[in-house]
């Protein structure tokens, strides 16, 4: 074994040297040296199945051999070079996204993060419609960058509580209220959008969405929802920017979210599983849009060889491995199994909601301080018997299941009883 300094020691130096709102979860952390497909390895060699740890990020796997090799062949072969010389990676890769996106957006541009895309994403979108404003859902997470924030609804993630471009923001409410019918907190929020448009549509360049909203806790929007905003916006000539960061990929039983539900956005933001680990990020546009962001722009590691080269083996190994088709199956196993535990624990699971395999169980709705103490206690004990799950909402209360979609059958099974048996130690 390689001598590890151990997780006491990792914390000792994230104290001394990481800025300090650097946070972490769990008591007692892990500290991982090892992925594996869908499990990750601590110090101490005991085995986590990660349903959290890779948040999306490795839709195919940690460490996945396939991706490996490929990368490393590129890494060895030619490292980098920025847009302004030519490559294949980065032709081909754009070709093949061009494939698996809806008809017409064909156009990429790459990037390394996910605030980036988002970035990009609204820029393009005032220099196609020479307007400023934009529209988010309220709750909405969409990044770190002064734009990204200040189109970013949960509060916690408003780093900066004075942003400027706030006056240039406006917010809808989400269709999704505590304890109230979906088609009825759906409607109102479509109402609020209307009057918002009939208000100042003319001002709007673009309206950006989460399709199913993640950090705020996995909140799945009734069919049709999303049809009736991309009409909307388009009787005033408003941009629908869909932020699949977390959604692409598969994640959610489609290769993107939006693609489940029939709606074509204007631009599609992604990240995170594109790269499986590696930073790869991009915002895809049509010819028609693209055309307008004409003035110079280049991203010096944006679509470099090795990150194209580990997102074509990423597209291959999805399409190969038909992921998207397993976490819709998978994702059914595990909703159910969850929605069972439900069942059986009223007074602690409110509500289970989700799509293929991105899943939310929201603890105590009645009162969230104390579904947020439970979430943590299952996390950590949960954690103990080797399942990483992770956490999110606006109160922090949900537990969260975003598992890589290699995971199997079996795995979700054991995770389930472990579950079970956790919330039945913990709380009877
Ligand atoms: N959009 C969504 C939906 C996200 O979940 C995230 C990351 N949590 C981002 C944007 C920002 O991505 P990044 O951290 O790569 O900048």
């Amino acid at each position: 074994m390689q001598n590890y300094i151990g997780p006491q020691n990792v914390l000792e130096k994230r104290k001394q040297y990481f800025y300090p709102c650097t946070s972490h979860f769990y008591h007692n952390p892990p500290q991982l040296v090892k992925g594996e497909m869908q499990y990750l390895y601590g110090h101490d060699g005991q085995r986590y199945c990660d349903f959290f740890a890779g948040v999306s990020v490795v839709a195919s796997g940690h460490c996945n051999p396939e991706i490996a090799e490929r990368t490393a062949e590129q890494l060895k072969m030619l490292q980098h070079t920025c847009t302004i010389y030519l490559t294949q990676p980065n032709v081909d890769l754009a070709e093949r996204l061009a494939g698996v996106l809806p008809r017409g957006v064909n156009r990429t541009f790459f990037v390394n993060s996910g605030s980036e895309a988002n970035e990009g994403a609204l820029t393009l979108a005032r220099l196609h419609t020479g307007r400023r404003g934009f529209l988010a859902l309220e709750q909405g997470l969409h990044g770190r960058t002064y734009l990204t924030m200040s189109v970013t609804g949960i509060q916690m993630w408003r780093t900066d509580p004075q942003l400027e471009h706030e006056r240039d923001v406006t917010f809808i409410p989400r269709p999704y209220e505590r304890g109230v019918d979906t088609e009825i907190a759906a409607r109102r929020s479509l109402e609020a959008l209307k009057t918002v448009l009939e208000e100042k549509g003319e001002e709007i360049a673009a309206m950006i969405v989460e399709p199913i909203q993640g950090n705020a806790g996995i909140i799945v929007p009734p069919e049709g929802y999303f049809a009736e905003v991309k009409a909307l916006l388009e009787q005033y000539g408003v941009l629908l920017i869909a932020d699949e960061i977390q959604t692409g990929f598969g994640r959610t039983g489609a290769m993107f979210a939006m693609d489940r539900l029939g709606v074509v956005p204007d631009i599609i933001t992604m990240a995170k599983a594109l790269g499986s680990g590696i930073p790869v990020a991009a915002f895809a546009t049509t010819d028609e849009i693209a055309a307008s962001y004409n003035r110079p722009s280049a991203s010096t590691f944006g679509g470099n060889p090795v990150s194209s080269a580990t997102g074509l083996a990423v597209l291959d190994y999805i399409e190969s491995h038909h992921l998207p088709a397993r976490a819709q199956q998978l994702g059914a196993q595990l909703l159910e199994g969850l929605q069972d535990i439900a069942n059986r624990y009223p007074a602690i699971v409110s509500e289970v909601r989700g799509a293929g395999l991105m899943i939310g169980a929201e603890l105590c709705w009645d009162d969230t301080r104390r579904g947020a103490e439970l979430v943590d206690d299952v996390l950590e004990e949960m954690k103990d018997r080797g399942y990483i799950i992770g956490k999110n909402g606006v109160d922090r209360n949900v537990l969260a299941f975003q598992p890589p979609l290699v995971i199997t059958e079996d795995d979700i099974s054991g995770m389930l009883a472990a579950l079970e048996d956790t919330l039945s130690k913990l709380y009877f």
